[in-house]
């Protein structure tokens, strides 16, 4: 097993850690898929509102790749299609039918019959399976071609990012699933597999002594794939290695090995606004509310899905996306501190040494305060300080202000992995990593219809 090293990166330390207990959470009346979540894709729908459901049925395809479908996670009747604007497709509510849903059959793969099945074959069950999703290409993240056979695919089993579902918990019992898993990777990887956990966690460690090949050492981002890319990486050509999250490899090989869309997910709550931070086994597209209930939120909160850092805000009608398993609240602060700056500030959250937060071990109350507007940068270089992938963020900020292309690819933008800390740390409030990830997601258009 390989050990390799993040150097840089921060450590969080915030208060509502959810517990690694595991509740099992009742199905809700209606489920949701969210095609305006998944990033690069032109949703084109299968279905209208009225329209019988079973699991696994058609809801939408990628109308520029209509091999990308993506399924229905409940049996039912589509009750509503939220659209957004310029109708952009927000949401695909399903109210579930009680008892019994009505699902869609996929063909089982044993074992045996994995061992022996060729590269296209496989690729082909997969997408009519609907899970293509699940494989992400480096460095825009989008969906990956299926012809392609990838130099590299990542799998990482972390959860650095405040607060996603830790691995002992979705993997307990069921590592069965995920070795299955890996024997599917090994037959679509052209290349080398990388399976990494965080070097910290040895109860994990001697869990998956048989299947790790790499530990990964540093503080958050250390678990994301580009950063570990970033590290090991000896040729270009591994510039698009496709990584899979390790719950989303669980949910292929059970469509595979059981013939079975798969429905469950393990999802988390944390925060500091949150009334029960927990881990919980729940359906895929399940309503936020489900999660949470609003009426025992005792304070303002802002409801963020899909991490601290990376995730965005969302309302208690919304429901988790299929990139989405973590949901936090955080208190909504906005209020005016009375004698803000003459409190030593023992519990609150800051990058640079101005409370006595530094000197507090105990987990710190994080709220959406800013704290002070938006100004120009002070060249104080904190953000590179924090950055995994040895950027300069603040040159990079320039350099997509005026819109020098070559100068800000140069400087690496490709490599950043849209971890947020730039943003997080910087004194002069410029949401540096949301500029990035536009800049990328444009040059990625651009790239796009170049080759179209
Ligand atoms: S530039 Fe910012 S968002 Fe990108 S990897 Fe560096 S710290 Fe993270
Ligand atoms: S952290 Fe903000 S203010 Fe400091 S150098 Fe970076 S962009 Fe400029």
């Amino acid at each position: 097993m390989d050990n390799v090293i993040v150097k840089r990166g921060y450590r969080f330390n915030i208060a509502g850690r959810p517990s690694t207990t595991l509740k099992c959470l009742p199905d809700p009346e209606q489920l949701a898929a969210l095609p305006d979540k998944i990033p690069h894709i032109k949703p084109r729908l299968h279905v209208a509102e009225g329209d019988p459901v079973r699991i696994g049925s058609v809801l939408f395809e990628d109308k520029r790749e209509p091999r990308f479908k993506f399924l229905s996670p409940a049996g039912g009747t589509v009750r509503r299609i939220r659209f957004g604007p310029r109708r952009t497709i927000q949401a695909i509510i399903i109210e579930r039918q009680s008892g019994q849903e009505p699902r869609v059959g996929f063909e089982a793969l044993s074992n045996d019959a994995l061992a022996t099945i060729d590269r296209k074959a496989l690729v082909a069950r997969i997408l009519d399976g609907g899970l293509w999703w699940v494989f992400r290409e480096l460095p825009f993240r989008d969906l990956p071609a299926p012809e392609n056979s990838p130099p590299l695919i990542l799998v990482g089993l972390d959860a650095k990012e405040p607060f996603s579902p830790a691995a002992d918990v979705y993997l307990h019992g069921r590592e069965d699933l995920f070795a299955f898993g890996l024997k599917v990777l090994s037959k679509l990887c052209g290349g080398k597999l990388v399976v990494f956990a965080d070097a910290a966690d040895h109860a994990l460690i001697a869990r998956g002594r048989d299947w790790l090949t790499h530990t990964v050492e540093g503080a958050y981002p250390s678990d994301d794939p580009g950063a570990v890319l970033y590290s090991i990486k000896t040729q270009a050509s591994e510039n698009r290695a496709w990584y899979v999250a390790g719950q989303d490899l669980m949910l292929l090989a059970e469509l595979l090995r059981d013939g079975r869309y798969p429905t469950q997910r393990v999802m988390t709550v944390g925060g500091s606004a949150a009334p029960a931070p927990g881990h919980f086994l729940t359906r895929l597209g399940t309503p936020l509310s489900h999660l949470a209930d609003p009426s025992q939120i005792i304070q303002p909160a802002r409801w963020i899905v899909g991490g601290m850092l990376r995730g965005h805000t969302a309302s208690q009608e919304d429901f988790m996306g299929l990139y989405e398993t973590a949901l936090n609240l955080v208190p909504a602060g906005g209020q005016a501190e009375f004698l803000a700056l003459f409190t030593p500030g023992f519990r609150k959250p800051s990058y640079s040494r101005i409370f006595l937060s530094k000197l507090n071990p105990a987990p710190l109350l994080y709220d959406c305060n800013l704290h002070g507007d938006a100004r120009a940068c002070i060249a104080c270089m904190h953000c590179a300080d924090v950055c995994p992938v040895d950027l300069l963020p603040h040159m990079v900020f320039k350099a997509i202000a005026v819109e020098e292309v070559e100068e800000y690819l140069q400087l690496g933008l490709l490599d950043c992995v849209d971890c947020g800390l730039c943003s997080y740390v910087c004194p002069s409030k410029i949401e540096l990593s949301r500029i990035f990830g536009n800049a990328k997601a444009s040059y990625a258009r651009e790239q796009m219809k170049r080759s179209e």
